[in-house]
């Protein structure tokens, strides 16, 4: 969805910061700002400060800040069309639909199916729930109660049943006005071999499937007697995919827990939950998928696995943990006793023997080398030559060496294995890894656990090629790799200079609306370096231009999440100026100058090049003494 400045400026200004962080976090008035505790580290006294005038917030110890969109996105993770929304909804501001015609179309006819989807499927689950309580019910409802299923946890999920019939669903929907095509096309109905189509849930326990907002849009079904197979899901529809949606997140979102349980299907869910686990979540008969740790990821950092402990629960748990691990999750995993599921567990045990394996849950790497050993045990051919092989190649991948360190000490003194060995050995990993191309990131780290196991006789030169990375490997020498790190730094530095002076000039205009004509005349955005620095500026030109005030909070909009915790921290600490026309003159001269230099050095450069054609050496040329005369002007206007 494209939200037009003005309508995205209009949604900004009517949610006042201090109100929308202030239901979030405990905030006080000291001076002109607001102090609170930082919603985005830990800490035990206040350094994250909101500014009402300029609404914008910015912390002091972490550096984080930016408008109200930015901190409902961040704290929420919600997407920006879903901020938007939600502020819109808090202001009573009605979106409005995008201004082109085709695409508006398009919209309402997609939203009109959608809304027939949903409202398709709404009527199925509960013409499943009604099958339930009926005579022809009774074989479900006995399944139910053998597998301790109870009533609270039927109403709860919804749970139902489908007919012993081709066509009850059909006919069903039939009357409601839902035609062939849509049932079809909702993968409700089967298209038969003639003509005609058929129920796809033909007595089968069903579950309904919800999204987050708890609208069901499918449904998974299971076999009551020994009709195969056990399983079956709704297809992947325009509306529904099985890798997108977790079953179950629409209640365990509002759970008071820190963590999710990750289940493999429905039933572990539902027997958790009869429990009082309302914290678990299932993927939808896949291993996890990178969408669904996303979408976990927006509720929680903290995971517990608990697949069934058989061998394809292991295989289905290995493969999500990585999943996870890569999403930056914390990742845990339970393990059952005695082969167990977790439905079997808690209905034999009860939950506090499940509590207790909740706490005792092993961290993801520990896990790893459990399951390692398992697998390789002592007394096997090589066991213990192969397990250390598998160790190694784990803790290579382990990037800080401190906590790499407190894994050795761990298994060293668990699996009695040399820890001499164990360090050669990844130490002799770490060096392949970092001289393979792509590889240099792990360079400093061999680099101190050479130093460290060789005392201080490491040969010189091989510390220099580690350190430098990108010299090792090619054969320039290695005084060249150098220079060129040198000047990379020196390029480095030099861009963060000029980002800080272009947020500088657009702190202090957005601050100080006065300065307009100063801008105007001497700062063409063109002269920004920074993509963002010169829409931003682009667009308080031309709001100024119609005479309208444009405020920091509104500008931050323009920035990355990185370029706008700068941007705060400018605004928040570097922009209070005894005399605001002369900074901002001060600063457009370093700005103009940079710039000048920038391009006279660019030409250079490109003259010296002997590939280029004369044409293209006349015409750089003819541009050189405008870049002197601006960069002259720029020397004379006063210091640079
Ligand atoms: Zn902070």
């Amino acid at each position: 969805m494209y939200y037009s400045d003005q309508v995205i400026e209009d949604v900004r200004s009517a949610n006042n910061i201090v109100d929308v962080i202030s239901s979030r976090v405990q905030l006080q008035k000291k001076g002109k700002n607001f102090f609170g505790l930082c919603p985005f580290h830990h800490e035990k006294t206040p350094s994250f400060s909101v500014d009402p005038d300029r609404q914008i917030y910015y912390c002091f110890s972490c550096n984080k800040g930016g408008n109200v969109i930015g901190f409902l996105m961040e704290t929420e993770k919600l997407s920006f069309p879903e901020t938007m929304q939600r502020l819109a909804d808090r202001a009573h501001i009605l979106l409005p639909e995008s201004s082109d015609p085709v695409y508006n179309k398009q919209l309402a006819r997609s939203k009109e199916l959608q809304k027939r989807y949903f409202e398709m499927y709404t009527h199925a689950a509960s013409f499943f729930s009604q099958a339930l309580l009926s005579d022809n019910g009774k074989a479900a409802r006995d399944y139910m109660q053998k597998r301790s299923i109870r009533n609270d946890m039927v109403r709860r999920f919804g749970l139902g049943y489908s007919y012993n019939s081709w066509d009850a669903l059909c006919q069903f929907l039939e009357s409601k006005g839902f035609k062939a095509d849509e049932q079809l096309a909702a993968g409700l109905a089967i298209k038969g071999k003639n003509e005609g189509h058929y129920d796809r849930f033909r007595h089968r326990i069903i579950y309904p499937i919800q999204d987050v907002s708890g609208r069901v849009l499918a449904f998974g079904g299971r076999a009551i007697d020994d009709s195969t197979p056990k399983y079956l899901n709704s297809p992947e529809t325009q509306f529904y995919s099985k890798g997108k949606n977790l079953y179950g997140l629409n209640l365990a979102k509002s759970t008071k827990e820190k963590f999710m349980l990750i289940v493999e299907g429905y039933m572990d869910l539902i027997a958790l939950s009869a429990y009082g686990f309302d914290n678990v979540v299932a993927p939808l008969g896949t291993a996890l998928t990178d969408m669904q740790a996303k979408l976990l990821k927006r509720y929680t950092d903290d995971v517990i696995i608990a697949f069934d402990a058989d061998a394809a629960g292991q295989a289905a748990a290995l493969r999500g943990l990585d999943i996870l691990e890569g999403q930056g999750f914390r990742v845990r995993v339970l393990s059952i006793p005695d082969g167990k599921d977790p439905d079997d567990f808690i209905g034999a045990k009860g939950a506090p023997a499940f509590r207790n394996l909740i706490a005792e849950a092993a961290p993801l790497m520990d896990y790893k080398i459990a399951s390692l050993r398992k697998s390789v045990p002592a007394d096997a051919p090589d066991g213990d030559v192969r397990f250390l092989k598998g160790v190694v190649q784990l803790l290579a991948r382990v990037k800080d060496e401190v906590e790499r360190d407190v894994y050795i000490n761990r298994i060293v003194s668990q699996y009695h294995i040399y820890e001499n060995s164990v360090r050669a050995e990844i130490d002799k990993a770490l060096r392949r890894d970092s001289r393979a191309p792509g590889r240099a990131a792990a360079a400093p780290g061999v680099n101190q656990n050479e130093r460290k196991n060789s005392g201080n006789n490491a040969k010189p030169s091989e510390g220099i090629k580690q350190s430098t990375g990108a010299g090792a490997g090619t054969n320039a020498g290695a005084g060249t790799g150098t220079n060129a790190g040198a000047g990379a730094r020196r390029g480095a530095s030099r861009a963060m200079a000029y980002r800080a002076a272009e947020l500088f000039i657009l702190a202090l205009l957005s601050t100080d609306n006065t300065l307009w004509d100063i801008v105007a005349e001497k700062l063409p955005p063109e002269y920004m370096e920074y993509e963002n620095a010169r829409h931003a500026l682009t667009y308080a030109c031309d709001k100024a231009s119609q005479g309208r005030q444009v405020s920091p909070g509104e500008l931050m909009r323009f920035f990355s999440p990185e370029e706008g915790d700068q941007f705060a921290n400018v605004l928040t600490n570097g922009c209070y100026c005894e005399d605001n026309r002369r900074a901002m003159e001060q600063k457009i001269r370093e700005l103009r100058a940079a710039h000048a230099k920038r391009h006279f050095r660019g030409a250079i450069a490109a003259l010296e090049n002997e590939g280029l054609s004369e044409a293209e050496k006349a015409r750089i040329k003819t541009q050189i003494p405008d870049h002197m005369k601006m960069f002259d002007t720029a020397k004379t206007m006063g210091r640079i």
